[in-house]
């Protein structure tokens, strides 16, 4: 009995990988990356920063002065932990084994981010999702009723939220985090495009966290996330850090672009107004409905049958979106695309034009 079948958990053993399709030389607006380069001055300046790495040594284990430059770039209080992850990927990763004892959940809205479910799986809490309302908010009673009647080990939410697009109300999301027993984490993997966060919170709750990521950013190759608050909680994920999980190439690329942040800054700033744009583009098309966005991408709702030719009508032609009709009832027939450059988004205007008309 020397197979796989015979030894992988078979929570494992059903699993299919992550996967990403080929977009070499497409009009990439599946995966909520930042479209613009870093600007070539600066670009200069970070390749003589990677000129003095010791590629021969292991990185910093702590990435004390990377953290001291993310503390700095985002306003971080001292009193609040920081907990740097390989990706916020890793991080939630690393949350979940620390929480997995016997019989632990994972309380989340959704539809919502497919990391959470897939990671909750892997590591062994049950995973119960609530679904949002019918305007894609906290449906806050039946999120209350679920924490009180399965105590939930987690309670994660993303804010904005994936696929939506859309910020929670600030008065629902509080009663939710008063409400839990155990952890809260609010991903803000899209605070550069959102009018709000929640930062301030932390000085008032005790359970809870908040997660970033740089990926959204610019910085999606580097792989870093970040989790803050709570001193005890982030005390407690430590250990389960693998000790050189940040490389020094991240943490060294990572803080020069930190030291930069008010260029990445204005590049969101780009981003939004160009989201405005396409989102106005996007709903003057027939049979388009758009959703309200706080993050850079738009979620719509095409005629209904139409997504999936739709999508595969726009990959002939070199877009790649993403087609989330699949993934949650309440997200039939809806598309998720990523803001583009100006240019990007005219010629997926162009060619969604094109194919909602001859549909
Ligand atoms: C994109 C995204 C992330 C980013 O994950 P990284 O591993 O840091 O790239 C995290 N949370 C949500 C909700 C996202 O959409």
């Amino acid at each position: 009995m020397t197979t796989p079948q015979h030894w992988v958990r078979p929570e494992i053993l059903e699993l299919t990988p992550y996967h990403v399709p080929d977009a070499s030389g497409m009009v990439k607006l599946d995966a909520m990356e930042n479209p613009y380069a870093l600007p070539a001055e600066l670009r200069e300046q970070w390749a003589q920063r990677l000129h003095t790495l010791e590629l021969n040594r292991y990185p910093d284990a702590g990435g004390a002065q990377l953290k001291q430059r993310v503390r700095q770039a985002m306003n971080i209080p001292d009193s609040a932990g920081l907990l740097l992850g390989n990706g916020s990927d890793e991080i939630l990763q690393i949350m979940m084994l620390a929480l997995a004892r016997d019989g632990a959940s994972v309380l989340t809205p959704e539809p919502g981010f497919a990391m959470f479910a897939m990671i909750a799986r892997t590591t062994g809490l049950t995973y119960r999702g609530v679904p949002l309302d019918a305007d894609f908010q906290l449906d806050v009673p039946a999120m209350l009723a679920a924490i009180a009647r399965h105590a939930p080990a987690l309670v994660l939410i993303a804010q904005p939220n994936n696929p939506t697009g859309n910020a929670f109300d600030a008065e629902g999301l509080r009663a939710v985090v008063e409400a839990a027993p155990g952890l809260v984490v609010i991903d803000e993997a899209y605070y550069p495009f959102s009018a709000g966060n929640c930062l301030d919170w932390l000085a008032e709750y005790d359970n809870l966290l908040i997660m970033r990521t740089v990926s959204k950013l610019g910085l999606a190759g580097l792989r870093l996330g970040l989790l803050m608050g709570s001193k005890p909680w982030i005390e407690a994920l430590e250990p389960l850090r693998l000790p050189y999980n940040i490389n020094s190439l991240t943490q060294a690329s990572a803080g020069f672009a930190l030291e930069h942040y008010d260029a990445f800054m204005q590049q969101a700033a780009a981003i939004v107004s160009q989201r405005d744009v396409l989102a106005t583009g996007l709903a003057s098309l027939p049979g388009v409905t758009v959703f309200p966005s706080e993050a850079n991408f738009v979620l719509l709702r095409v005629s209904a049958g139409q997504a999936d030719a739709l999508a595969a009508g726009l990959r002939d032609q070199n877009v790649l979106v993403k087609n989330v009709s699949a993934a949650h009832p309440s997200l039939h027939d809806c598309l998720r695309i990523t803001v583009g450059t100006e240019q990007e988004n005219r010629i997926l205007l162009e060619v969604l034009g094109r194919l909602v008309t001859d549909a």
